[in-house]
This record gives C-alpha cells, structure tokens and sequence, in this order.
C-alpha cells in the first residue's frame, strides 16, 4: 500500500464519480453547447453568488486569464512572495501578461491591507501602473492557512478606493470554507474574480473554474481560447466536477483531522524543528540540523510513505480523497517509530 501524500492533486476519480462522468451529456463546448459544461458553470456561479464561471482544464490557467483580463502590458501585480501565481506559473505572469510583480512578505502566505496599501505605486510616469493584487487562500507555501474575512474585507475596501482588481487564488479555496465555516458567497462579494481548482482537494481528474462578472467572463473566454483552452466535449470533465461540488466539500473535515493528527505526530520527533500551524489539508514541517528534507523523504519512501521537500530542510504532507483512515494510522505509527 502506498501511501501518498506529495499532493492533492493525486486523487483518482471514485467508482461514484467515474459513473457520473460516463452517463454525461456533451456537446461543442466552444459554441457554448455543452450541458454539463453548462449546468457546472452555471452551478458555480449560483454558489459563488457572481454572475458567471468559466471551465478551464488547470488553476494556472483559470488565474492567468485573470490576470491577463485584470492588468496591461507594463501594469504591476500585488502578491505575495510565495503566491502560486508568482512562484509556480513558469512565469506567467510576465510571458502572457507582461506584468511585473511587487512581492509582499506576508504571515504564511497571508498579506495585510496595510501591508498593500503601502505597496500601491503612487500615480508617477515613474512607476508602473499598480492595477491588481491577488490572494491565495488557502496559502499553500504557508502551510495551508487561511485568511481572515475581516482582512480580506479590508483589502477590498483599499482596492476600491485605489481602483485595482482584486483576484482569488482559491486553488483550496473549498479547504478554507469548510475550516472557517465560511460560505462561498461571502468570498463572491469580496472579489473581482476567483479561481477554485476542482482537481484538489475535491478529487476531480481535471479542471478548475474561474468565476465573476458578466463581461470579464465574456473578456475571460476569449483569452481561454487564445491560451489554447477551449475544449469541446469536455462535458464528462464537467460531469466530475458537478458531482464533486455536491459530494465532496463536506468531508474535507476528514482531511483536516487527519492533518491535525499526523502534525502531531511529527512534532514531538528529535528530528523537527517546528510544524507550521495545521488549519486545513496540509502539514509543513522544517528540520533540526543534521537531517535534511530529501533525506527524511527517501527513508519514509521506503515506508511507502510519499512526501515532498518542498525546501532543503522542509517537508510537505498533503491529505486528500485517497488518504483513509488506516493510512492516516500507520503514518503515524511510522514516524513514531522513525
Ligand atoms: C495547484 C495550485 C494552483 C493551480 O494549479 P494547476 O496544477 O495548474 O491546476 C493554483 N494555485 C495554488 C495555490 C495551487 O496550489
């Protein structure tokens, strides 16, 4: 039995989901005659409270459009310094957008209003025209944390004052939900645009969507197109994600608990540092000199234990659709036996 956990992105579609995908109804997605294609945007939206969505296959996809609809060539992007679409784009943000990036240096991933108000470019031919900022919630560098509502309230106050775009990486934006008891629509209100990944932690094989406004979604399927996006009957994709946005938010509780526990686990070891704070599905935990990262990797490998050194002296650990119980257990019997 192997036990994976470098991703959630390693799910495999269940029995239930593979049936739903194969009685689905398709059509020429590209002249918008899709019904399940159809039936999930429009389910998205309806959740989100915003007017429109857009199917896309990946979440690079779905935030690149955004910040290619949101900013001009030269215009710069607020985020933070190990936001996704900065770090893990291959450089998207430059090579489809020609956008530079001011990078913030938040708390796990979490950038403040303050922290941004003091990032905005004055109105100077000088400086680059400061046109949007993005959050990441959750953050996955900072260890699946979450922001405050409160905090995002007040970042999009600042953004509407000042005139900017305010984008969502919700790659795990479900995670965040279902730890804060937050509803989607409060984070339609907040945001210009949301990008919510399907092939995480809600065991989709592929897919993410992208949600807002009437006319950037029109502006948005444009860009898709252009990107190389638009697909045709990718309806049994969709048919996937219906079924995960009606059968798989609830339980991402089970994914948090066995977080929680196997963190617990990993702290009282010789050999951690620390473990960053566990709010959702992910586990960071930094090494004591002496051990490092690939090496803890590779002697857990031999457990059939799969993690991810995502730094020279830090692990990953993500849990998901596919990690039960048992699985939950004898990780933790291993590393206390380690
Ligand atoms: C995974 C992820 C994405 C999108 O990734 P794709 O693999 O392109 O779907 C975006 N943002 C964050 C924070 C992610 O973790």
């Amino acid at each position: 039995m192997i036990i994976d956990f470098r991703s959630d992105t390693v799910t495999k579609p269940t029995p239930a989901m593979l049936a739903a995908m194969t009685k689905a109804k398709v059509g020429d997605d590209v002249f918008g005659e899709d019904p399940s294609i159809n039936e999930l945007e429009n389910l998205a939206a309806d959740m989100f409270g915003m007017e429109a969505a857009l199917f896309c296959p990946s979440g690079t996809m779905t935030n690149q459009i955004a910040i290619k609809c949101h900013t001009q060539p030269g215009d710069e992007v607020i985020c933070d310094e190990s936001a996704h679409v900065y770090q893990y784009e291959g450089g998207g943000i430059a090579f489809n957008s020609g956008a530079s990036v001011k990078l913030l240096y938040g708390d796990r991933g979490r950038i403040t209003a303050e922290q941004v108000a003091a990032a905005i470019n004055p109105d100077d031919p000088h400086r680059a025209h400061t046109s949007l900022v993005c959050l990441e919630n959750t953050s996955n560098r900072g260890g699946g944390s979450c922001y405050e509502l409160a905090e995002i309230k007040k970042i999009q106050s600042l953004c509407r004052e000042k005139g900017l775009a305010f984008h969502l990486d919700g790659a795990r934006l479900w995670n965040a939900l279902v730890a804060k008891k937050e509803t989607a629509k409060q984070h339609g209100e907040s945001f210009d645009s949301i990008s919510i990944c399907l092939s995480k932690s809600l065991g989709c094989p592929v897919g993410s969507l992208l949600v807002g406004k009437k006319d950037f979604i029109k502006k948005a399927r444009r860009v898709r197109k252009a990107f190389g996006g638009g697909m045709r009957q990718a309806g049994f994709l969709a048919a996937a994600g219906i079924y995960a946005l009606q059968h798989h938010i609830d339980r991402l509780e089970e994914d948090h608990a066995h977080a929680v526990q196997i963190a617990a686990a990993i702290a009282g070891k010789h050999f951690t540092k620390f473990v960053l704070p566990v709010e959702t599905n992910i586990v960071i935990f930094e090494l004591n000199d002496g051990t490092t990262a690939p090496d803890l990797v590779a002697r857990l490998k031999e457990q059939s234990i799969l993690g991810y050194a995502i730094a020279p002296n830090r692990i990953r650990l993500v849990t998901h659709l596919d990690i039960t119980k048992e699985m939950t257990e004898k990780t933790i019997q291993t590393f206390n036996e380690l």
